[in-house]
């Protein structure tokens, strides 16, 4: 397909213009209906490039993209829906939508394995907001410009902060705050910038902290990792935006001042991979010397086959890229759409891993990412006569915990750790004592 979009210039779309879609043409009034009740509880914006060139509009409904940016109707329970589609229909006032808006929200589950104020740092006894740190070698931190996304995923667990109802603060001079906490905690060896998309940020502003950060010389920080949908959702970013060249000189100045940078890049399905521009923008980022990791969550209607992800990893592969994660579903926003049991998204991982070769099989997962760490389904298997699940941490609250196998009982619907119980009679699971003497100790400096 020839490219017609204007390339230099990002157009987003969401509930108010939603008529600028000329492809919308397709949908059914009542599809369309569905878009904006949906569009009112979870957060919705797509561009021109994924309307244009990502979406294949013959298979919408069904389209993977669609599905992974749109919202539809079943992302809300039934009620929810019928409430919101009723006051739309009667005309309502916007803030009596709004306030019904809030209040479903928070029947979703918003704030996920504590993501609000848990795992906040105390430095110089304040709250570090702005960085979370769970797990020693690594800190997330979270740039205050780059808090919005190219377009909306419609799984996607940081939902609250993008449609207003998060309370999620920004500390002021970031950087400066975060380069004096990794030089007191020397154990710290990397650094995700994450968001939101860190990369809808200017070059301007990119470099103001990644530079900031390569001239303070912290030898105990090795890596630098950047998560980012852009690449399959605008890689304009890095091939024709007024500054694509000087985020590429950034990233390149990163690895020049020998830190390992990390693009931890979201690619659902193998479809985000077929677009001339996104396999030029790979190319261009990995000249940079930078290493593009993948990852994404097993999402029911989206990827849920083996065949679906053999294609992702193999053409990863292809593209220079490494299979990093594949994560479950969080539970939160539209997580009853998109879930899939856990020993069925062992069999997918299974089924996928044994058509691919060993280059391809680095994704590790399935991984729920959990309030005491990343569990991986090691998958379903029997001990003694019990048919069991094996699990173990892949990431852990306690490092000890990492990669020491436990067992559950068998359960094929279960979907999340918490419909779980542990196998041969145990009370409970081997960690929870003190995963409950962590959380007793914290409580109260908002920090878990
Ligand atoms: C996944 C994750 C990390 C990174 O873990 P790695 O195994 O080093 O990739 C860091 N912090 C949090 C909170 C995470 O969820
Ligand atoms: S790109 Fe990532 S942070 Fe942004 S909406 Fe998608 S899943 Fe969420």
């Amino acid at each position: 397909m020839i490219s017609v979009i204007d390339t230099t210039r990002c157009k987003t779309y969401h509930l108010g213009n939603l008529d600028q879609i000329p492809q919308l043409e397709v949908l059914s009034e009542e599809q369309r209906f569905d878009i904006e009740v949906v569009g009112r509880v979870l957060p919705f914006k797509v561009n021109n490039f994924v309307t244009d060139e990502l979406i294949q509009w013959d298979d919408v409904p069904d389209d993977p993209v669609f599905l992974l940016t749109f919202p539809q109707r079943d992302m809300l329970r039934p009620h929810h829906y019928d409430e919101m589609a009723a006051l739309i229909r009667a005309g309502a006032d916007r803030s009596i939508i709004r306030r019904l808006a809030d209040r479903i929200r928070l029947e979703l589950n918003p704030h996920p394995a504590g993501q609000l104020n848990l795992n906040v740092p105390v430095f110089q006894n304040e709250p570090f907001f702005g960085m979370q740190h769970k797990y020693d070698q690594t800190v997330l931190f979270f740039p205050s410009q780059g808090q919005t996304c190219y377009a909306y995923c419609s799984f996607c667990f940081r939902w609250p902060q993008f449609s207003g109802m998060s309370t999620f603060k920004f500390a002021s001079s970031e950087i400066d705050l975060l380069i004096a906490y990794l030089r007191e905690h020397p154990e710290v060896t990397d650094v995700l910038f994450t968001g939101g998309d860190p990369l809808t940020m200017s070059a301007n502003l990119l470099s103001y902290y990644l530079e900031s950060l390569i001239q303070a010389d912290i030898p105990t920080l090795r890596r630098i990792r950047i998560g980012t949908k852009t690449l399959s959702y605008w890689p304009f970013k890095f091939l024709t935006d007024r500054d694509a060249d000087e985020v590429l000189a950034v990233f390149r100045r990163i690895t020049e001042a020998g830190k390992h940078l990390a693009i931890m890049a979201h690619f659902n399905h193998p479809r985000e991979l077929e677009p001339q521009a996104v396999k030029d923008a790979i190319q261009r980022v990995r000249e940079t010397g930078a290493e593009i990791r993948t990852q994404s969550p097993l999402l029911g209607r989206v990827n849920d086959q083996p065949e679906i992800w053999a294609d992702l990893w193999n053409e990863q592969v292809d593209l220079g890229c490494v299979p990093y994660y594949m994560f479950i579903a969080r539970n939160t926003g539209a997580q009853d759409y998109f879930s899939v049991p856990l020993v069925k998204a062992w069999e997918i991982y299974q089924s996928a891993s044994k058509q691919v070769s060993g280059l391809c099989r680095t994704a590790r997962g399935p991984s729920m990412s959990t309030k005491p760490g990343k569990i991986q389904v090691m998958g379903p298997c029997e001990v003694a006569g019990e048919k069991v699940i094996a699990l173990r941490f892949l990431q852990a609250r306690n490092p000890d915990w990492v990669h020491r196998p436990f067992f559950a009982e068998y359960n094929d619907q279960a979907v999340w750790l918490n419909e779980l119980k542990p196998a041969f009679g145990e009370d409970r699971f081997f960690f929870e004592d003190e995963l409950d003497r962590i959380y007793h100790e914290n409580l109260g400096t908002g920090t878990e």
